[in-house]
């Protein structure tokens, strides 16, 4: 039997119709979708009725699939013949352990792809009315990891500490005040502006604005927790200004969509 082929894609960072064209044309031909837990749930609508869907983001035990059985699960597949769309979050390889996946099937010299989506770190971010970037306060972005890996500290935050552009924190939420406190320690100013956007690009995203001091009084004022986007650097300013209110458009009526 020939192999199927698996289609690593991004989801994009939550309203569904932020996935890109080639993402949405994937999921309508896909004969297995193996999706994680932050993928909007309009997005799985969207796959052909005798379509197997497989949620590796949560068991009934609420743990997550470890993932060397998740890339189990897509060679398992594909060795069946099957086209399966592995639909992750943001972009596949932020953060998102495509790359393990992608080198598990190369392994296996089973046809991969990638579809690139857009991460939460850049769009998402943008939906709180923060740009990454600003000619007048950051002409560089970083996105790191605050979460540890087997206890081992993931960043250097003295030397993040030290930079001047936006610093992004993916995962990072559970740490933040100790994060926050670090930067601090760094030598990065007590006033830098610093924000956390909970559910970013959704209509229930909220945002806790204030100071590398004061961010973890504001998260607990305004009851934020995961999954959220930390963002530090003076580009969180402008969101005052630049927030908007999105158009949601539902991909399953939207006309213009449908064509496609
Ligand atoms: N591949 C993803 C990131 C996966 S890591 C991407 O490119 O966006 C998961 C972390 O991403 C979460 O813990 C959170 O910090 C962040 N994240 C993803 N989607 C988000 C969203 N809609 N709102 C806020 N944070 C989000």
């Amino acid at each position: 039997m020939s192999k199927g082929k698996v289609l690593l894609v991004g989801a994009g960072p939550g309203d569904a119709s932020l996935i890109t064209v080639k993402g949405l044309l994937a999921i309508r031909e896909a004969q297995v979708i193996v999706h994680d837990r932050l993928v909007n749930l309009e997005l799985i609508s969207q796959a052909p009725p005798h379509c197997q869907i497989i949620n590796v983001g949560k068991t009934s035990n609420h743990h997550p699939v470890p993932q060397e059985q998740i890339n189990q699960i897509l060679v398992e597949h594909a060795l069946a013949g099957k086209n399966v769309v592995r639909l992750k979050g943001g972009d596949p390889y932020v953060f998102g352990r495509g790359g393990e996946e992608a080198e598990a099937l190369a392994h296996e010299e089973i046809p991969f792809e990638i579809i690139p989506g857009i991460s939460s770190a850049i769009g998402g971010l943008a939906y709180a009315g923060i740009p990454v970037t600003h000619r007048h306060y950051a002409s560089s972005f970083h996105v790191v990891t605050g979460h540890m890996c087997q206890g081992n500290e993931p960043q250097n935050w003295d030397v993040l500490a030290q930079l001047d552009g936006t610093l992004i924190v993916l995962m990072g939420m559970t740490r933040q005040e100790e994060i926050c406190q670090r930067l601090i320690d760094g030598g990065k100013s007590p006033d830098t502006p610093a924000a956390a956007v909970m559910y970013a690009s959704q209509q229930r995203q909220e945002i806790a604005k204030g100071t590398l001091t004061t961010l973890k009084d504001e998260i607990v004022r305004k009851k934020l927790h995961a999954p959220a986007l930390l963002v530090i650097g003076h580009v969180v300013n402008l969101s005052d200004v630049l927030a908007f209110t999105a158009r949601q458009i539902d991909i399953s009526h939207e006309p213009l969509l449908q064509v496609i």
